[in-house]
Parts: C-alpha cells; sequence; structure tokens
C-alpha cells in the first residue's frame, strides 16, 4: 500500500483552494496579534479547518483507496474539532470569557470531539476505512460512513446553532453600530458552511444521494467573513487585563508597586520620561531610590496613612531624577492586599507636577499683571458676582465712589450704592446677564447715571456692564467699568444755568423794545415815508424772531433742567388741534396755502398738558407753512391706532434730505443750504417738541421726501 500514490483530480483543486485560502487568513489573524483571546480562538478554528482541507485535498488525489482512507482516518480531528472551538470563538467574542475558567464547561464542549475522534480512529463505528466498502464516485473516494456519524454531525450542528444562537442574541443587544454590523457578518458567514456543509457531507450522504461535499470550500466563506470583521473592524472585545497593563504601559503617570519592605517590584515605563531611569533600572531596588531627601516625609505622608487606613490621595512629594534633580509630583496610593487581607504591598501613582506648576506660575503672573492694571486705570472697575456681590473693585472706583474697600468688597451692591436714571432707581440685579451668554457681551450701558453711596454722596458716572461666557463656571456676574462725569455734569450744569439767565435778562428790555415799536407802527405810522415805515417793521419783524428766540432758550433750558412739569389732564383733543388750527389760518392766507384739518368727530379723551401739547402742534404746523410754497396745501389728521391717538401734519413743501433725518430733533440743528434760504430759525422747535411729546410717553417721528413734501407725526397714549 503506498500511500504517496497520486493521481491528478480536479475536484481536489477545489480542496487545494480552501487550504490556500485558509492559510493565508490565518496568516493574517496571527499577524494581527494573539493578544485579544477571541481572536486567538478564531485562529485556532482556522488551523483545524486548514487541517481538515488538507486532508480533504490528498484524499481526493490519492490513487488508491487505501491512500485515500489513510488520509481521511489522519485528517479526522480537523473537521471534529471545528465546533467545539468556533463556539469557544464566539464565547470570547461576546465578553464571556469567564466561561472558560470552569473546567466543566470546557470539557462538556470538548469532550464529544475526543470520543468521536477514538471512536473513528479505534473502532468503525463512525466510518468504515474497509477496501471493500470505499467507493470511488465522480469528486473521488468516499468513505463508508456508519450510522453513528449522524450523531456526530447532530453534536456538531448543535454546537454551531448554539454559536449561531449566542451571535444573534449578542447582536440583538448590541448598540452601537459597529458592533452590530460585524457581529451580523460573523453570524452570516458561519451560516453558510454549516447550512449548506450540514446537507452536502452529513445528511444528504447519509440518505444515499450522491452529492459533492461542499462544507471544505464553503469554509473559506465563513473564515473569509471573520478575518474580514476581525481586519476591518479592529473591535475585538479587549479582556480587562489586557486593556490595563496597556493602561499601565501607555499612562502619563509613573505607576509604582512596591512590597512592604519598599522594594520595588513594577514600574511602568513612564519612569523613563519623567525620572530618567529605564524600568530594569528600578525594578528590584529600594524605592529610596527615587524618593530620596524627601524620604522621612514620604513615609510620614503616604505610608503611614495607608497603615492607619486613611486615603492617601494628591500628596505633594518631591521625587528625584536620575541626575538628582527634584522633580515635584502628585503621589496617590494604596494598599495591595491578598485574599486573606493580608498586605503584600504597595501601589502609587505619581503625576509629573512640572506642567502644573509652570502653569500656576504664568497664571500668578497674569493674575499680577491684571492687578496691577486695574490698579493703575483711571476708569473705575467693579466686578460683582452672580448675587451681585461685590468681589472686586480697583481704586480709581473707590476714589470716584468716596468709598473705603472694606465697605464694599464682599457687599451686596445696592447696600453701598444706589443707582438712579433721572430719578428711576436701577436696581444692580438690572447690572447682570438674565441668561446664560453665547458670547462677552455688555448688558447695559447708561449715560450720566446717579449714584448716591450710603453715606449720601452723589457723584454722576457713565457705566458700562458686561458680561463674559464663563461667568457662570468662575462665579462672575458682571464687570462695571465707570467713568467720572461729575465734572461734565457741572459744566452742563453751568451752561444751562447761564443761558437760562442770559434769556431772562434779555426777556424784559425785549419786551419793552417790541412794545415802543408796536406803538409807533400804530401811532406814528402816518408821518413816516415808506422807506421809515419799511425799516420800522423790519426792526418789529427782528425783535420778534429775537424774542420767540428767547423764548425757545428759556424753554430749552427749562427742560433740561427737568424744571417743566406737566399739567395733565383729561381733554378734548378736536378742541384743542381745532384752535390751534385756526390761530394759524390768517398766516396761512398770507402765505396763500391751504390748511385743513381732518379729526374725526368722536375722538377719546387724551390725558395731557393741553398748553404744552398746543405748543408741539403749533411748532410743527409753524414748520410746515415756513417750508412750504405759495399754493401748497398742510393738512392736520388725528386718528387712533391701537392704544394710541395719532396726529399728522402733512405738507406739500420742500421735504428734507434723508441725510438730515437722525439729527432732525436734536438741539440747534437746522437743514443747511438752499433749504434755509425760506426762514430763519433757531433750530430749537423740533427740538422742544420732541422733549414735551417725551414727557407725555408718546413718541415723534418724520417721514419726508424731497420736493414732495413732509410728515411730522405724533403719539399720545391711550388710557386703558
Ligand atoms: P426751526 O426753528 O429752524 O424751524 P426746528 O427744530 O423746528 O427749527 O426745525 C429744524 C429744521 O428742520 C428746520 O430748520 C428745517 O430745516 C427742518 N424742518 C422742520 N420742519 C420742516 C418741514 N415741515 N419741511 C421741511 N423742513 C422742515
Amino acid at each position: 500500500m503506498n500511500i504517496f500514490d497520486f493521481t491528478f483530480n480536479p475536484y481536489g483543486l477545489i480542496s487545494l483552494f480552501a487550504v490556500v485560502t485558509n492559510g493565508i487568513l490565518l496568516y493574517l489573524l496571527v499577524s494581527q496579534g494573539l493578544k485579544v483571546l477571541a481572536n486567538r480562538w478564531f485562529s485556532i478554528t482556522v488551523l483545524f479547518l486548514i487541517v481538515w482541507s488538507v486532508s480533504e485535498t490528498l484524499v481526493r488525489f490519492s490513487a488508491n483507496p487505501a491512500a485515500a482512507n489513510f488520509w481521511y482516518i489522519l485528517g479526522m480531528p480537523g473537521w471534529m474539532f471545528v465546533s467545539p472551538f468556533f463556539l469557544s470563538f464566539v464565547m470570547s467574542y461576546i465578553n464571556k470569557e469567564s466561561f472558560f475558567s470552569k473546567l466543566s464547561s470546557l470539557i462538556i464542549i470538548f469532550i464529544p470531539g475526543f470520543i468521536f475522534l477514538f471512536l473513528g480512529w479505534h473502532t468503525k463505528l463512525l466510518v468504515d476505512p474497509s477496501l471493500s466498502l470505499t467507493r470511488l464516485t465522480f469528486w473521488g473516494w468516499d468513505i463508508y460512513k456508519e450510522p453513528l456519524f449522524n450523531v456526530f454531525m447532530l453534536w456538531l450542528d448543535s454546537l454551531f446553532v448554539m454559536s449561531m444562537w449566542l451571535l444573534f442574541d449578542y447582536w440583538r443587544k448590541a448598540k452601537d453600530p459597529i458592533n452590530k454590523r460585524r457581529t451580523l457578518l460573523i453570524g452570516l458567514g458561519v451560516c453558510f458552511p454549516i447550512v449548506i456543509g450540514s446537507f452536502t457531507n452529513g445528511f444528504l450522504p447519509a440518505m444515499h444521494f450522491e452529492i459533492l461535499p461542499a462544507a471544505v470550500p464553503l469554509t473559506t466563506i465563513m473564515s473569509g467573513t471573520v478575518t474580514y470583521a476581525i481586519l476591518k473592524y479592529k473591535l475585538f472585545v479587549i479582556s480587562p487585563s489586557t486593556a490595563a497593563t496597556n493602561i499601565v504601559e501607555t499612562m502619563d503617570d509613573i505607576l509604582v508597586v512596591f512590597n512592604p519592605r519598599y522594594y520595588i517590584e513594577f514600574v511602568n515605563k513612564a519612569v523613563e520620561k519623567i525620572l530618567g531611569y529605564k524600568e530594569e533600572e528600578l525594578m528590584g531596588q529600594p524605592v529610596q531610590k527615587i524618593v530620596t531627601s524627601d524620604w522621612a516625609l514620604f513615609e510620614k505622608k503616604t505610608v503611614k496613612p495607608l497603615y492607619e487606613g486613611k486615603e492617601v490621595n494628591n500628596v505633594e512629594l518631591n521625587f528625584q531624577n536620575k541626575e538628582g534633580k527634584t522633580i515635584p509630583v502628585s503621589f496617590s496610593s494604596s494598599l495591595l492586599r491578598d485574599e486573606k487581607g493580608e498586605i503584600f504591598g504597595l501601589v502609587g501613582v505619581a503625576t509629573d507636577m512640572r506642567k502644573v506648576r509652570d502653569l500656576l506660575m504664568s497664571i500668578t503672573a497674569e493674575r499680577n499683571k491684571v492687578t496691577t492694571m486695574m490698579n493703575s486705570i483711571a476708569d473705575g472697575i467693579i466686578a460683582l458676582d452672580r448675587e451681585t456681590k461685590v468681589i472686586m473693585i480697583n481704586p480709581a472706583a473707590l476714589s470716584m465712589l468716596h468709598l473705603k474697600e472694606s465697605e464694599v468688597l464682599g457687599k451686596q451692591l445696592n447696600t453701598c450704592l444706589m443707582f438712579y436714571q433721572d430719578e428711576e432707581k436701577i436696581s444692580a440685579k438690572e447690572l447682570l446677564p438674565t441668561k446664560k451668554l453665547e458670547s462677552d457681551k455688555i448688558v447695559v450701558q447708561k449715560k450720566g447715571i446717579r449714584v448716591v453711596n450710603q453715606k449720601g454722596v452723589e457723584v454722576y458716572l457713565d457705566l458700562t456692564s458686561s458680561a463674559i461666557k464663563e461667568g457662570e463656571q468662575v462665579g462672575l456676574g458682571a464687570i462695571i467699568s465707570l467713568t467720572d462725569v461729575s465734572k461734565e455734569k457741572q459744566l452742563e450744569e453751568m451752561k444751562i444755568d447761564f443761558v437760562s439767565m442770559a434769556a431772562h435778562e434779555l426777556r424784559t428790555p425785549l419786551t419793552a423794545v417790541r412794545g415802543y415799536l408796536s406803538v409807533l407802527q400804530e401811532e406814528v405810522v402816518d408821518e413816516l415815508s415808506s422807506e421809515q415805515k419799511s425799516f420800522l417793521d423790519k426792526a418789529f419783524i427782528s425783535s420778534s424772531q429775537l424774542a420767540s428766540l428767547v423764548e425757545n432758550l428759556l424753554s430749552v433750558s427749562r427742560i433740561e433742567r427737568g424744571a417743566v412739569k406737566l399739567q395733565v389732564e383729561p381733554s378734548d383733543w378736536t378742541k384743542i388741534t381745532t384752535d390751534v388750527v385756526k390761530n394759524f389760518q390768517p398766516l396761512a392766507r398770507e402765505k396763500n396755502i391751504k390748511l385743513e384739518l381732518s379729526v374725526p368727530k368722536k375722538l377719546p379723551t387724551v390725558s395731557v398738558d393741553p398748553f404744552r401739547i398746543s405748543e408741539v402742534l403749533s411748532n410743527l404746523i409753524a414748520n410746515a407753512l415756513a417750508y412750504t410754497k405759495s399754493g401748497g396745501t398742510v393738512n392736520v389728521k388725528s386718528e387712533t391706532v391701537k392704544n394710541e391717538l395719532v396726529t399728522h401734519v402733512e405738507d406739500t413743501g420742500q421735504g428734507i434730505p434723508e441725510s438730515a433725518l437722525p439729527r432732525l430733533f436734536t438741539k440747534f440743528f437746522r437743514v443747511s443750504g438752499v433749504l434755509e434760504q425760506g426762514s430763519k430759525g433757531t433750530g430749537l422747535g423740533l427740538y422742544i417738541s420732541k422733549a414735551i411729546v417725551d414727557m407725555h410717553k408718546g413718541r415723534i417721528w418724520v417721514k419726508s421726501i424731497i420736493g414732495k413734501g413732509s410728515t411730522f407725526s405724533f403719539s399720545l397714549p391711550l388710557e386703558g
């Protein structure tokens, strides 16, 4: 009998293909490293598949039945152990590694394999290799299988089904998509050879069907997909001990384990980076070698408390590196005990504090810089926390507010300072942002705030409150910067006083001048030449203009001093407008301008100061007549819009250039250029009008198209 008697069989090539493919896959798997248990189990599975496919190849190439039987029997372990190995792989893949620690479970899945192998090798109960029974089929030699072979197939398939079930269960529970996909891939890859292979190699031949046994080539699909899943997703569950070893080796901190006699049993790689020693240089050496000068402290602060049952966390210590330089570290440690509770060592983690120390230094430097800056700038700075407590105040702010640091620091802002805008109190809470900030921003900005300190001293300030995004985390509510404007305020007041005084002084002589001029106009007019008469008229007009300027100046100074008090009463708006318009009819007729009034018959009563509000209406109508040419129209209209009474003074005059609109209501502003020609105004009328409307809590605005006309409008709030 020559077992090496081979002949060519094309079907042998299929098996050879499986040998080669599985061989390549095994190489790929092993080259990934076999640290992960699941990886190892699967590699063994593939190794056994190779044994099986090699044996099948040799059977098919055998030239005589004896050789075929020999290779068949020799290769038996190949197919007998594939399923228990595969199950082992699945167990570790789904994180059930603990399964293998029990001998009983290993026996359960492997022992039947050994029994079948024994039966296969030593008895004819499983297969009968008698030469007379070995048949030559179209694909090669077929060794005769006994009925027990079906029992073997049942066992093999049940292990595979179990594996499949475990995989399916794991797939169902897996949360992350990669894990899910990989599990599915493995499951599908395994499905093929099991289902089809069981038929072609087991059940169909048992029913005397002649079919090509396809299990071996099909296993390449299985090992191919699983290997792909391993390589592609690299996500084989790492065992905790592998993970721990990796962490210890890659961590930046020194991990040192020493025994109760202070000899180092283990130290990780980080020691080289931090202290300059190689691991081998320290293993077996006393710990003193790295602690040296701080030894007493080390014992006192870390070892002793541990033996006393206390925790040792982040103790600041100095280690010494190989060159003898001091390295500051933060040290945490704990005791190692065996199962009986006996202490057999200490484990410690030391974090290099050099970086932290440098960081701390630079933070301190930065803080000092900021403090110096705060102390030297002229603007006042106050920092508040989230509860408006003062957490910082600079000297400029203290001197501005006539306070001592001890009187404000740590106190609620409103207990030491009161802020007023006009007469309204501003509470400190208004200076804080109301919601979480996305970026740094200014919360409030107010000009000319009156601030009264707890001793009653009053100052005027411009105030800007800003907040930073990180405020909440660092307990900072707002940073308030203050500029003292008391001097400007004083100056402004002096100016107003001066204007008011000058206007007052001018008023009396001016009234006299106008009085005498009008007497002259009436009484001596017949004795004058027409030229003299025109002089007299001009003098009267100029004095009237002067008088109106003086009146306007007085109004302005009164407004600015806050001396204008409204005498509000429920009034009939139709009557007010009718009266004012009636007053202007003679002037309108003189200028040949149509002055119309369209006010609805029934208007709700408004609460206004009739005298002041008539002044506004007069101003607007006077302007409309002044800046409209002969032949034009001025229309006064009122309407109720929501909760407001809105009045429009519409003209068909020259209009106002757009660039002038934003400044129209400011003091002394007049549109310059050609437009100015028509009238000689003071530029105060609209300013005063706006002030009066504001006092009524209304709004005033204008729409104008140059060359077409302007519409001045103001609103007054209606009750309810
Ligand atoms: P003035 O005493 O100059 O009229 P105002 O404050 O009443 O002062 O008006 C400011 C300026 O606004 C005027 O000088 C004028 O140029 C412009 N203005 C006011 N009303 C009108 C209007 N109805 N049509 C065109 N321009 C106007």
